[in-house]
């Protein structure tokens, strides 16, 4: 029997996979760990003659929910305020996996997908979520700037998405070729890949120039 729809405890039954499904993990704390590792969300939205468009957004996880932002002039974010269904997705890149076919070859790769209806975080909480986002991608830098605006705030529509429906599939598995394959006279195996920092770079208008934060310099993945 598959799970109920809003089964919070896992995947539900339009989130379980079926195609590999041997690559799902059911695992809530997989599911943090590749929202907690990504940094860049694709999100779903319609406009109002259904079209769909995929929206890359920086985000962060909260506890039990996805936080991101958007403009109040956007349509789309406003469709997600108004609270169009959307589909969030995470995907982490890591490995390029070459088998004897074409076919068979792939990716190694983690990705997360999250359903649901998303909520406005106003006052206080999207303050909070947008220190959550900016501390998501460059730990330190929040106390390390100038705070939003009254101005700045108002242009900005802050949205949360419960961690209530979702899937993780995760592919890390060698090369699986067919038996009459593996004679054939072709490398096979993975490229790992890697994300790397290079030098921070000052901007040109730089004035007085301050010295390279530590949390600048010392940033990793
Ligand atoms: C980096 C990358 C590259 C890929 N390249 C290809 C490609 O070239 N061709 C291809 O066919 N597929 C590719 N995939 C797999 C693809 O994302 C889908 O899983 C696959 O196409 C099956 O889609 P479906 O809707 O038929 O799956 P179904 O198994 O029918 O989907 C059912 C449910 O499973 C969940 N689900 C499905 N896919 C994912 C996923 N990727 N992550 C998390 N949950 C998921 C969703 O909740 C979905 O509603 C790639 C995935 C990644 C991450």
């Amino acid at each position: 029997m598959e799970p109920a729809l809003t089964d919070p405890s896992g995947p539900s039954a339009r989130t379980t996979v079926r195609r590999l499904p041997e690559k799902q993990v059911r695992d809530r704390a997989v599911l943090d760990a590749v929202l907690d590792a990504g940094r860049v969300a694709h999100v779903a939205v319609r406009d109002d003659v259904g079209q769909p468009y995929v929206v890359p957004v920086a985000y962060a996880r909260d506890g039990d929910a996805v936080v991101f932002h958007g403009s109040t002039g956007s349509r789309l974010f406003r469709s997600l305020a108004d609270g169009a269904p959307t589909c969030l997705t995470v995907t982490l890149l890591d490995g390029l996996l070459a088998a004897r076919s074409v076919f068979e070859s792939s990716m190694h790769y983690r990705c997360a997908m999250v359903l649901g209806t998303a909520t406005v975080l106003e006052g206080d909480a999207a303050l909070a979520a947008l220190e959550r986002v900016t501390e998501h991608l460059l730990p330190g830098r929040w106390a390390d700037a100038r705070q939003p605006n009254r101005k700045e705030l108002a242009a900005t529509l802050v949205l949360s998405l419960p961690l209530s429906e979702w899937s993780v599939k995760v592919s890390d598995s060698p090369p699986d070729d067919a038996e009459e394959d593996l004679d054939l006279p072709y490398w096979a195996g993975v490229v790992p890949l890697h994300e790397v920092a290079g030098p921070p770079q000052p901007a040109p208008d730089l004035r007085g120039a301050p010295p390279v934060p530590s949390y600048v310099t010392s940033w990793t993945r």
